[in-house]
């Protein structure tokens, strides 16, 4: 077992996974940036190494800094969190080369399911039905057009490279396409170095629907079902539950085993989810595979009473996975709810600045993961998520209703956050039917514009 962890992460990601070591009875190294010197984390860890500046290309996205750090505290094992390094092969492969565990999977996984156009690749061959749409880079806006009119408008064009949205427009048109295709080219060059995009047929009327599993390095992996996403501003996630309210127990084995066909395929270990988008037939069509763990994980967490840090961590030591597939058992419902430092009434622009007063909720089936504390200074330099508000109830509506409870009590003073608009969202009568899609929300915002 891996005796002492640097944690190459900030925010709340940071402070869970020092939780977990310290249930393990591990070492926790914070590593952290000029401007995240205040932390919580540095406050909660054993240790504490600053890393660089406060821009993440300085700090948290600084392999030889980081490396170095946890080498010169002598950790055994180095946790990514999410975002930042936690997708990037060289920097598995580096641990791996200074003696230093990668807590995620193999720098060969990293890559594959990194490329998307090769990821899709990989899960056709695994069986696994695809959205419509080419597998390889496109090479020019000429074949971009020839193919559009194959799969038929509209299509979607996505960065090859992508993530949080970034580098993906939809087409409705054919003379919209030319000009899409640069801007999308353009944005992806800027947000990951790669201009390479992909086509698929858009879908309009999906949910987001993704499965967590789970893999040991022995070959035995299990999957702990799905959370729904669908609620989403811009494609990205704003409120995450399980159960989804539209998988029937027969869909949801199916594309447990879907998931897990894709898992072998590629010989993934530790934890990792695959995205899916779910139309009104019960088709379902593989999207992606995240290849760490996500913000929302502790809605499956809630669901089936695992904690997934330690498992990464158990499993990165080389330990086998003891639970069977039928020890799964999938308990009442969970939503997540995310806080961020934003106006909701102003386009979401991001706010921030001195918390003076923090006074998260509690009680029955409530927890926050957040590394807020009164006094507490957000930095400029990072997202704008200051909490994640996740409840359990037995049935959906009580979760729902938890909820709402929990974000009335919650006080976050001295800062614009979406806690409004979260207990907004809980109100919806939209969201409070369960019938949602990827658009929903965007639906809902423009009837209030
Ligand atoms: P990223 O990695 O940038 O987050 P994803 O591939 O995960 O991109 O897609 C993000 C969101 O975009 C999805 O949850 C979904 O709402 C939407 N989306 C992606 N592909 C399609 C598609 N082919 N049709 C309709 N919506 C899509």
């Amino acid at each position: 077992m891996l005796r002492k962890i640097l944690i190459a992460n900030r925010g709340e990601i940071a402070v869970r996974i020092i939780r977990a070591c310290h249930e393990l009875g591990i070492k926790a190294v914070a590593a952290y940036s000029e401007a995240d010197r205040d932390s919580l984390a540095v406050r909660m860890a054993d240790e504490a190494i600053c890393i660089g500046p406060p821009p993440p290309a300085k700090s948290y996205l600084n392999a030889p800094a980081l490396i170095s750090a946890a080498l010169i505290s002598d950790c055994d094992g180095i946790h990514p969190g999410y975002g930042f390094l936690s997708e990037n092969p060289y920097f598995a492969e580096s641990c791996r080369e200074c003696g230093l565990t990668f807590i995620g999977p193999s720098a060969d996984s990293i890559q594959r399911m990194g490329d998307k156009a090769l990821a899709k690749q990989a899960m056709k061959l695994a069986g696994l039905p695809l959205v419509p749409g080419t597998e390889n880079p496109l090479t020019s806006v000429e074949e971009a057009q020839s193919l559009a009119d194959g799969i038929g408008y509209p299509v979607l064009l996505k960065a090859v490279a992508g993530g949080g949205g970034r580098g993906m427009r939809v087409v409705n048109q054919p003379d919209e396409l030319a000009r899409a295709f640069n801007t999308a080219r353009a944005e992806a060059e800027a947000a990951f170095g790669r201009g390479d995009l992909y086509m698929e047929k858009y879908l309009p009327v999906v949910r987001h629907v993704e499965i967590q599993i789970l893999a040991d390095q022995h070959g035995h992996a299990i999957h702990l079902g799905e959370r729904d996403c669908s609620l989403q501003r811009r494609h990205q996630k704003v409120v995450e539950e399980g159960p989804s309210p539209a998988l029937t127990p027969e869909l949801r084995q199916k594309m447990g085993e879907a998931a897990l066909h894709g898992v072998r395929e590629i010989g993934y270990y530790n934890a990792g989810t695959m995205e899916f988008l779910l139309d009104h037939q019960g088709n379902f069509y593989f999207m992606e595979m995240n290849t760490r763990l996500q913000v929302e994980h502790p809605v499956t967490e809630w669901l089936t009473g695992l904690d997934l840090v330690k498992w990464q961590i158990r499993i990165a030591s080389g330990e086998r996975l003891t639970l069977t597939q039928d020890d799964i058992k999938i308990r009442g419902h969970a939503i997540e709810c995310r806080i961020n430092a934003e106006d909701a009434d102003r386009d979401f622009m991001p706010a921030g600045g001195t918390v003076d007063l923090y006074l998260p909720p509690g009680g029955p089936g409530v927890r926050v993961d957040s590394h807020l504390y009164s006094g507490y200074r957000t930095p400029t330099n990072y997202d704008s998520m200051l909490a994640k508000v996740i409840v359990w109830g037995e049935t959906r509506l009580e979760a729902i209703e938890r909820m709402r409870r929990a974000l009335s009590e919650c006080v976050i003073n001295g800062i614009t956050t979406t806690l409004p608009f979260q207990l907004r969202m809980m109100n919806e009568p939209a969201f409070v039917s369960g019938d949602v899609a990827t658009h929903t929300l965007a639906d809902i915002l423009n009837q209030q514009a």
